[in-house]
């Protein structure tokens, strides 16, 4: 199977043609059409599997097919990821395989000034990686708003947990709209994570690699 099989809109397989990638990892081939069809999705994966492009692609390619616009101080897509360094990589990724597309996209975390990332976000943002602790004070600091998330990523919902971010995540699913999609990947599967997992997923596809 190569990318171009799986129907992407032309602007996310030209990036890709772009990045040199043809064929899709283990992970993307068993995650792109059902994320693509809109389905919710839970994956073991590990860091170095692709996984990023896993959801990226399906994201951008979903996007691409709605003309909806973030809310002013919203966002469509909330990607949460325990460390910054992660969210970076994930913001970097959407940016590379989101290069032909429109889409705005912000990354925020925690031990920086917060005036810079509020002011990022108060047109609103089509694409928000976020971390956990961040995301709850912007929202209390009513610098953003959840109410118009369409497509919700958790990452690494294993390291989220040991971070301690449990309660930060709770807080913040129960801000989203109930109609959604939900990508849910973790590196293991212990039971407190398939718990979360079977609490915010809504009949999803079990990819493992
Ligand atoms: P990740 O697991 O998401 O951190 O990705 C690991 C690395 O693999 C990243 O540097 C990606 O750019 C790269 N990558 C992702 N998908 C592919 C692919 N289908 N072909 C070649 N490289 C890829």
């Amino acid at each position: 199977t190569q990318f171009s099989d799986f129907g992407l809109a032309q602007p996310v397989l030209r990036a890709l043609e772009e990045a040199g990638y043809h064929t899709p990892t283990p992970i993307q081939t068993q995650a792109l059409r059902p994320a693509m069809e809109g389905r919710d999705l839970c994956g073991i994966a590990q860091t170095g599997t692709g996984k990023t492009a896993a959801f990226a692609l399906p994201i951008l390619h979903r996007l691409s097919l709605s003309d909806r616009r973030a809310p002013r101080r919203g966002c469509r897509v909330l990607v949460l990821s325990p460390t910054r360094e992660l969210a970076n990589q994930i913001a970097d990724s959407f940016s590379d395989y989101g290069r032909h597309l429109p889409f705005t996209s912000t990354v925020v975390f925690g031990g920086v000034t917060i005036g810079r990332q509020e002011r990022a976000l108060a047109p609103g943002v089509d694409i928000l990686v976020a971390t956990p602790g961040r995301l709850i004070d912007l929202v209390d600091r009513r610098a953003l708003t959840l109410e118009g998330v369409e497509i919700l990523v958790l990452d690494e919902a294993d390291q989220m947990l040991d971070l301690g971010f449990i309660h930060a995540l709770k807080r913040i699913v129960r801000m989203l709209p109930q109609k959604r999609q939900s990508l849910f990947f973790s590196a293991t599967m212990p039971k407190n994570i398939a718990g979360l997992a079977e609490q915010y997923l809504s009949d999803p596809v079990q990819v493992a690699v």
